[in-house]
């Protein structure tokens, strides 16, 4: 028979959003299940350099956040782990069944010194630094993961026990399955976040071909600290680039892909790179080709004056075609947009600002119909005054699991959404009185 676990809310996703809302909820007393596909908590933030427009550094203003939910009394987090068949069989009474997906590593056990991934043979792309570099088939999943225990990623694992020989703490067990646990709960928050644009999908961008085509997720990891190589590289041949374009809307405000919407962040995010890279690379040129500049937020106009300020170029330019020349430099075709007229550009190193988009299987947890709006994000039941609520009573939806947006909105989004559970839960309590 599976286990059973009572709390008063239920978040799914640990990204910044679902650890606001979580943290929220947790101060005020509520009992708080967090539960995470991923091995680590952190969502997409963790990843990320500098932020805009502060240019404050992510990881700095993420980990407090990533330590303080993890130690958190009144929370409980699983990782690697999903929640189906969510039922509400009545007011404050939802359903749930949690399912742990197997390490293959005794997770209290490990200490996360990373001998098992010196000895293992195979090597695989690693998705944390977005496939710039390889990782083990046993690995921590990245330095700064919470927890930072290994894993073994049994699809390609050869079976072949060097990890098992010199694991100082014994903790590879390969007789590990998939636990299930029945959850009980008051209320549920959907803090599920996006997934990125898959640059493949159109071909004329030479994305996956062309090897110095890169997107702006792959130049993030490569401007962080923890980043892969100590310097930002081409990676067809590792030189240093010193010619790089940026093309916005790669995959967002385009019908002929089935994504009309803007991503909201694209804009400031090339932004802010194109201002790192001049740091990072003070001899390099960078030119952002875009349709328009989206700077609508607090202090983000007065960031992009200071890209121009700084040198970094501005062509209004949709790009019709990208090809590779000689030494993998690459000739951007474009139409200018201010003249109507088409010209071409080389550069030794394009970046394509790919779009966010809805997370796939949300609605599939839910038992009941959870609506979602027509580019598949959670619909907001009334988006003016009631934001957080989803169609389903006592659901509710935090940051980008709504729609693209930033940290900043995304936390705002996640306070929201926690003030309106706490009042929910208050409204339950009260009854019971
Ligand atoms: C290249 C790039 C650069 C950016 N730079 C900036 C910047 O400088 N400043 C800024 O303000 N914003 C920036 N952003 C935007 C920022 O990343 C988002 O605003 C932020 O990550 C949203 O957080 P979230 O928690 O809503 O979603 P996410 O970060 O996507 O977190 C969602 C979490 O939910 C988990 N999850 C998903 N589905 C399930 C499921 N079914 N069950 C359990 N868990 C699930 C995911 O694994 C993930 O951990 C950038 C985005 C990109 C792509
Ligand atoms: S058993 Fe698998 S994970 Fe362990 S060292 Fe061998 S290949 Fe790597
Ligand atoms: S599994 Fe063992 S060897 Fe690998 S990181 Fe954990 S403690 Fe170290």
């Amino acid at each position: 028979m599976s286990k059973s676990e009572e709390y008063d809310v239920l978040v799914i996703g640990a990204g910044i959003s679902g650890e606001e809302a979580a943290l929220n909820l947790a101060n005020q007393g509520y009992k708080i299940l967090i539960v995470e596909k991923d091995l680590s908590v952190g969502g997409k933030m963790i990843h990320l350099s500098k932020v805009f427009p502060t240019l404050d550094c992510s990881a700095c203003i993420t980990t407090p956040k990533v330590s303080e939910t993890a130690r958190h009394p009144n929370i409980t987090i699983y990782t690697y782990s999903e929640v189906s068949n969510i039922d509400k069989k009545s007011k404050y009474d939802f359903r749930a069944l949690l399912t742990k997906h197997p390490r293959y590593v005794i997770e209290e056990a490990c200490t996360g010194c990373q001998l098992c991934e010196e000895a293992c043979p195979v090597t695989v792309q690693d998705q944390y630094q977005y496939d710039l570099v390889g990782r083990k088939a046993v690995y921590v999943p990245f330095s700064i993961a919470n927890p930072r225990v290994a894993a073994i990623d049994i699809e390609n694992c050869s079976l072949c026990g060097a990890c098992e020989k010199v694991c100082p703490a014994d903790c590879i067990d390969f007789t590990q399955e998939e636990e299930e646990i029945q959850i009980k709960v008051k209320s549920v928050v959907i803090a599920t976040g996006f997934k990125l644009f898959d640059p493949t999908l159109i071909p004329r961008y030479g994305f996956g071909v062309f090897k110095n085509v890169v997107t702006a997720m792959q130049m993030e990891r490569q401007l962080v600290p923890t980043r892969p190589y100590n310097n930002v590289l081409r990676p067809k041949d590792g030189k240093v680039p010193d010619n790089i374009a940026y093309v916005l809307c790669a995959g967002s405000r385009d019908e002929t892909v089935g994504n009309p919407i803007c991503s909201q962040v694209c804009c400031m995010y090339s932004i802010k790179q194109a201002q790192l890279l001049m740091g990072a690379l003070p001899m390099a040129d960078v030119t952002i080709y875009y349709l328009h500049i989206r700077s609508f937020g607090k202090g983000f106009n007065e960031f992009y004056q200071q890209s121009k300020d700084m040198g970094v170029t501005f062509i209004k330019g949709k790009i019709g075609k990208i090809e590779e020349i000689e030494e993998g430099n690459l000739k951007l075709r474009y139409e200018d947009i201010e003249s109507g007229v088409v010209k071409e550009a080389n550069h030794d190193m394009v970046v394509l600002s790919t779009g966010i988009l809805a997370n796939d299987g949300i609605s599939s947890m839910f038992k009941d119909k959870l609506e979602l709006d027509p580019f598949n994000y959670v619909m907001q039941k009334d988006i003016l005054a009631n934001p957080a609520q989803a169609n389903i009573g006592g659901v509710y939806v935090a940051g980008t699991a709504s729609g693209p947006m930033d940290i900043p909105d995304s936390i705002l989004s996640a306070g929201a959404a926690s003030a309106e559970i706490a009042g929910y839960l208050k409204e339950g309590e009260d009854h019971e009185k």
